[in-house]
């Protein structure tokens, strides 16, 4: 498997150096031939390319296995004439990886605010609030006067048919639970007519699987109440985006929240978070969250090639953390000691020693 690396702004640079130590400790123990190709997006690549991606990225993109995308600094790129791309936009949209799959789950020895529990956030990721990526050609947010703006938020039929898909088919290997959350009290036409009818119909494909709804804001209130009534959340791109740092948070840290970008045909793994620039270059940040990405993307080619030995090695990764956080093997996020390069190291030592407890596990 060949996968295209790219280490970001921020934090980026020292959680894909954490990532890569376990990923080539991975592919030793489970003999999977993983070819890491490294190149630049984001400020890097602006001061030495002029863009933050180059169009040569995509087309290598199109011809490996995977992508590690480590969060970039989007805020800061405002302008596309000048270059300032967003990368995580540029390869959501280009490569259409309509699913973002985002995982958050309490470990033993490290229970979050909220007690136990284990849920999946599925974001859909291609239109949406997201007024950049709505648009064939130009930017769905205008300004209209110096006081006017208006943010085009898209929401299509086809979009809502496949995120669904997506919800079901993972609940299915689950809990066999999926909540639908939406905003159809206000948006009655998009949320209400769309979604919702779009969900209902996918539903009515799975009749082992228990559906119900809940309105975004309410479910901030029920997220953070009782977490555990949760297995599968289906939802749309901004919501999702919002309560999936909140679940990533509510499980211990916004450094635990793993995150795979998946499409018909290719898959990004990237951190829940952005770049960090408060704690970026100190060595504190928690490698975990880009680290479980990477064990959902090997798990998605896995499962897709049917290629079980990538299927095991994302299972150790996630237990070989699972055991790291229960005996504080971790940064201080998570309540360990150790930076964010002896996380990583620690975590790739104990890949390469232990056999991963030989249980069934859920897998997204
Ligand atoms: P952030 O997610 O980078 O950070 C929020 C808070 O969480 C900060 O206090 C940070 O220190 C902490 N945090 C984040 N990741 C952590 C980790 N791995 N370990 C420990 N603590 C962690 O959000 P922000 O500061 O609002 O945004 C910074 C930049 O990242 C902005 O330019 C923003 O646009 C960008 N961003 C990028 C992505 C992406 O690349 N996918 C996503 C979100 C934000």
């Amino acid at each position: 498997m060949r996968i295209l690396v790219l280490p970001g702004d921020g934090i980026g640079p020292e959680i894909t150096a954490a990532t890569i130590q376990v990923l080539t400790a991975a592919s030793g123990r489970f003999n999977l031939g993983l070819e890491l190709i490294e190149d630049v997006v984001g400020h890097d690549s602006l001061r030495r390319y002029g863009t933050t991606v180059r169009p040569e990225i995509l087309d290598q993109a199109r011809t490996v296995q995977g992508i590690i995308l480590g969060p970039t600094a989007t805020f800061d790129f405002k302008d596309e004439a000048k270059g300032e791309i967003n990368p995580s936009k540029f390869f959501r949209k280009s490569l259409d990886l309509f699913a973002n799959i985002r995982p958050s789950k309490t470990y033993e020895g490290f229970p979050g605010p909220v007690g136990k529990f284990d849920l999946v956030v599925v974001r859909e990721n291609t239109e949406g609030f997201y007024a950049d990526r709505n648009m064939e050609l130009g930017n769905g947010e205008i300004l209209m006067t110096p006081d006017v703006a208006v943010s085009l938020r898209r929401i299509t039929r086809q979009c809502c048919e496949r995120i669904a898909r997506a919800g079901f088919e993972l609940a299915m290997r689950r809990r066999r639970h999926v909540t639908l959350v939406h905003k159809a009290n206000v948006l009655k036409i998009a949320d209400g007519m769309l979604f919702l009818d779009e969900c209902r119909k996918v539903a009515a494909e799975f009749p082992e699987v228990v559906v119900d709804d809940v309105l975004v804001d309410a479910m901030m209130a029920h997220v953070v109440r009782a977490p555990q009534r949760f297995d599968v959340i289906v939802t749309t791109n901004m919501f999702g985006d919002i309560l999936s740092d909140l679940t990533a948070e509510l499980s211990g840290s916004l450094g635990l929240g793993g995150s795979l970008n998946a499409g018909a045909d290719y898959a990004m793994a990237q951190a829940a978070h952005g770049s960090a620039p408060d704690i970026a270059g100190k060595n504190v940040a928690n490698p975990y969250s880009l680290i479980l990405s990477a064990a959902l993307l090997l798990a998605w080619y896995g499962r897709r090639t049917g290629k079980p030995a990538f299927e095991a090695a994302a299972e150790a990764i996630e237990a070989a953390a699972e055991a790291a956080v229960a005996a504080r093997d971790v940064t201080r996020d998570i309540g360990g000691n150790l930076g964010t390069a002896e996380a990583g190291q620690a975590l790739a030592e104990a890949l390469k020693e232990h056999e991963g407890p030989d249980r069934q596990r859920q897998r997204v």
